[in-house]
């Protein structure tokens, strides 16, 4: 069963990460890696590693295998990072992140979601994972700046708390857009004041849902 799954991993590397321009080695390892279908149901393993998004309950899903090393890519880590993540979720973008990222901490509104994300990070022994029950568009100021800081919800604009919660030279990856649509874009911190802007295409998200975010 195990080999099977590795295997499988392997596959969805080679047909959907690769084909599409993910070049970070060290992304390509972390996605290989962790076993994306112990973040789902039981019933749901065997289409884990399929080039979709798949339901987690409470009408939220598990993004798709490439948008998920696309967004860690845009990150850029080296390992050193400090990185917020606001929607865990099945808890698999966070796992992606712990193998690349020296700490990562992790904000999920709903609590039943982000119970069994706990759950797993315990399973698989993440040392390096804080996750709190919130309202993530507020960001976590406590442990701030951040290095990079990664949405996967989709949002109306960029929460400002998020943006002045990064560190200099810190990159913000966040889904903009309406509620059916978004652009995938990137946000970099070049000093105090001053942020830079890339798109990297079109996406679709759950919505981001909070003070900054939109309305439930
Ligand atoms: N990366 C996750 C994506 C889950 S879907 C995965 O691949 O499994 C998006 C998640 O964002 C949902 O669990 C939803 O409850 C959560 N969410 C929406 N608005 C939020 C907010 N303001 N703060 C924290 N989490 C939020």
């Amino acid at each position: 069963m195990l080999n099977n799954f590795q295997s499988k991993r392997q596959q969805m590397v080679d047909t959907q990460l690769i084909p599409r321009g993910i070049r970070d080695k060290r992304v390509i390892e972390a996605m290989k890696k962790v076993p994306r279908h112990l973040f789902l149901d039981e019933a749901l393993w065997p289409q884990a590693y399929e080039d979709h998004p798949l339901p987690i309950g409470e009408k939220q899903t598990i993004s798709q295998p490439y948008i998920v090393a696309l967004m860690t890519e845009l990150l850029q880590l080296t390992g050193k990072e400090k990185v917020l993540e606001i929607g865990s979720g099945s808890g698999f973008q966070t796992a992606v992140l712990a193998e690349l990222a020296e700490q990562v901490y992790t904000i999920e509104r709903i609590p039943a979601i982000a119970k069994r994300a706990r759950k797993i990070f315990d399973v698989l022994k993440y040392k390096n994972i804080i996750l709190t029950i919130g309202d993530g568009t507020l960001g976590w100021k406590e442990h701030s700046p951040y290095d990079g800081i990664i949405v996967t919800a989709a949002a109306p604009n960029a929460p400002k708390p998020l943006l002045e919660q990064l560190s200099i030279m810190g990159r913000l990856v966040i889904p903009i857009g309406n509620e059916f649509s978004q652009d995938l874009i990137v946000y970099t911190r070049e000093d105090a004041d001053n942020y830079s802007e890339e798109n990297h295409g079109g996406c679709r998200f759950v919505k981001l849902i909070g003070e900054r975010g939109w309305k439930d």
